[in-house]
């Protein structure tokens, strides 16, 4: 298997760098002690052999990095092959089916229905990374409209709730406003629905049989708002919480061979949110004990 070769050469890698490290510290004080009478020499060797020391831990820090970056990417194009390959495959053998046999009225809708949640999840895969390979942290949103909060993300929670088949209490939608004041925000309405789509689909994915979201809307203060969305699902260990934002990481695990996904949905969401200029964050009280995560943005002044 590919991972625990990389694992070797990640620690074949890192060891190698701290050996040399050792070594030149080791010589850099045998060349002190030897020479410490002649003090020019010294000093222009000890810069010498800190420079030295400096490049080989910058050295093995890049090649250990870039080996990590390596491996998520091959997971990556694995997962992305996969999300394509599978929808499409699907669809051919209803089409097949449909072209080479007599189908009642009944099972060919059924079938349809089928196709388009297959050519569903297909778009979705190709929208993720199109919009992974378009983001740049920098910049102001392009579109930028005044944005109910509360509004859309009613309307996220609908859609969701018709695309995985839920029951209708498997969403709770709360909010809370400080006074009159709506949570409006200014953004790319576009750009923002596709933030809150992405964390309801992770809170659905990663919940398991029983899916229990709760989603509220509040207005912190004068000038924040923030979404919440809260699961019941397989939780987050406290050392992966800032990870899973970073492109391409999944959370490795039983989860990540059973759930499918590109590791692009939260670099996403944490990219869209930066722009608009607010923070995401997540919190677990553990593996197994659900999650939460957070969008805080800056509110729009009343119209
Ligand atoms: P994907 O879901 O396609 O793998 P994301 O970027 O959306 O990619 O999420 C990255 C990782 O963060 C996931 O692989 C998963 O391990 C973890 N994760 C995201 N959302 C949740 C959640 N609600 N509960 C538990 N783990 C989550």
């Amino acid at each position: 298997m590919r991972v625990p070769g990389r694992r070797r050469s990640i620690v074949f890698f890192t060891t190698l760098g701290v050996c040399l490290v050792v070594l030149t510290v080791v010589l850099n004080v045998g060349w002190i002690l030897l020479n410490w009478r002649q003090v020019a020499l010294l000093v222009f060797g000890i810069i010498f052999f800190i420079a030295i020391i400096a490049g080989l831990v910058l050295n093995t820090t890049f090649l250990v990095r870039e080996i990590r970056r390596n491996e998520q990417q091959d997971s990556f194009l694995n997962a992305v092959t996969h999300e394509l390959k599978t929808p499409l495959a699907s669809i051919r053998l209803y089409l097949e089916t449909l072209q080479t046999r007599e189908v009642d009225a009944d099972k060919r809708r059924e079938f349809y229905d089928v196709m388009m949640a297959d050519s569903d999840r297909l778009l979705h895969t190709v929208e993720q990374v199109l919009r992974a390979g378009q983001i740049s942290h920098r910049g102001r949103p392009r579109n930028a409209s005044p944005i109910d909060l509360a509004e859309m993300v009613r309307s996220c929670l609908d859609l969701a709730r018709i695309r995985y088949h839920l029951p209708a209490d498997a969403f709770r939608f709360a909010e809370s406003f400080n006074g009159e004041e709506r949570a409006v925000v200014t953004g790319d309405e576009e750009e923002l629905r596709a933030v809150v789509l992405n964390l309801i689909d992770n809170a659905v994915k990663y919940s398991g049989e029983e899916v229990r979201v709760t989603v509220e809307v509040a207005t912190l203060d004068a000038k924040h708002v923030a979404v919440r969305i809260i699961d019941q699902g397989v939780g987050i260990a406290s050392g992966e919480l800032k990870r899973v934002f970073k492109r391409f990481y999944r959370v490795p695990g039983q989860t990540m061979q059973r759930v499918k996904g590109t590791g692009l949905g939260l670099f996403i969401v944490h990219s869209i949110v930066k722009k608009h200029g607010g923070r995401v964050f997540a919190e677990s009280a553990g593996e197994g004990r659900g999650s939460t995560f957070t969008i805080q943005l800056p509110g729009a002044r009343k119209q």
